[in-house]
């Protein structure tokens, strides 16, 4: 069985959530698709999200949902996307059948291509972490260490300056392994010396975790879906947003909040496009 969306969202976190809250309270139809893989499924607390400081990042999505209930315009299937290709319109391969959408957000998000040192993925998001803003004050009794090279290293270790005194820094390549002890991460180096620490931080490498964008042919640069200050891609009917979307600017974090903005600003201009005409007088 074939179905129709006005507007699909591929990907039900932060970004595809608040874009599908904006495009439902203006009555567009739409279709959000999540198949539950969050980027911070693995911390059992969010940071630095205006009136969630320190919740489970899980509520959040959950209370999304339930606020998209009020507006019938808009459905959240959970399943994956497999693929797409586009036709008259885009249409959106799904175990349950193909789905057609007259336009497409990709919010995606990205996954992790984490430092290949024994212990980094087992505490990836709990002791090893990628963003000073979401977890850095939470360890700042120090001291934190950071795991990594040049700029990355450099940027980090002055963030978490400004918490902790003591900010050790390891080179990947002269890591053995990384361990919890108690509350806190142990370091062990390849000659054997070993550093106690409250937490780590190590470069997230992320990439983009769906092919919607690559089958449709929209621009992909390394760090993420190339997209103009409204979310719109090289391709007409096709926005990204979230992580999954290149920043305008490389500082800006990739967060909660942020992508919270931008599924908001994508949705607006969808809904823009998507409006009838003006009626005639
Ligand atoms: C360990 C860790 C901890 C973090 N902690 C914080 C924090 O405390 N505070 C903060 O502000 N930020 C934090 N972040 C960053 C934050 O998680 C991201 O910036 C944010 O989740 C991005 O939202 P998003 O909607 O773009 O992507 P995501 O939250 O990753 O959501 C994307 C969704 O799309 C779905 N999806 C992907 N492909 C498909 C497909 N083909 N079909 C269907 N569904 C699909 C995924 O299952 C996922 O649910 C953390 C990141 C990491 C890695």
């Amino acid at each position: 069985m074939t179905r129709f969306a006005k507007v699909a969202v591929v990907g039900g976190g932060p970004a595809g959530l608040q874009a599908a809250l904006t495009l439902g309270r203006m009555h567009v139809d739409t279709v959000v698709f999540d198949d539950g893989r969050a980027r911070n499924s693995t911390s059992a607390r969010m940071h630095n999200v205006l009136g969630w400081d320190g919740t489970d990042p899980a509520r959040l999505r959950a209370a999304a949902r339930n606020e998209l209930q009020r507006y019938p315009w808009v459905r959240v299937v959970d399943d994956a996307v497999r693929g797409a290709r586009r036709e008259t319109d885009i249409e959106l391969d799904t175990a349950d059948g193909p789905w057609h959408a007259e336009n497409l957000l990709i919010a995606a998000g990205v996954e992790d291509a984490l430092l290949p040192i024994p212990g980094i993925t087992e505490l990836w998001g709990d002791l090893v972490l990628p963003c000073p803003y979401c977890h850095g004050h939470e360890h700042a009794e120090g001291p934190i260490a950071v795991i990594s090279s040049g700029a990355h290293a450099t940027h980090v270790g002055a963030l978490l300056l400004g918490l902790t005194d003591e900010v050790p820094h390891f080179e990947p390549g002269e890591v053995a392994s990384v361990a919890r002890v108690n509350d806190r991460a142990l370091i062990t180096r390849h000659d054997g010396r070993a550093s106690e620490v409250a937490a780590v931080f190590i470069p997230p490498n992320p990439r983009p975790r769906s092919s919607v964008a690559a089958d449709l042919g929209v621009h992909v640069e390394a760090d993420g879906i190339v997209v103009d200050a409204l979310g719109r891609t090289n391709k007409p009917g096709v926005w990204a947003a979230g992580d999954v979307a290149r920043r305008l600017d490389p500082r800006i974090p990739a967060a909660v909040v942020t992508a919270m903005a931008s599924g908001l600003t994508a949705a607006a201009d969808i809904a823009a496009t998507v409006a009838p005409p003006p009626r005639e007088r």
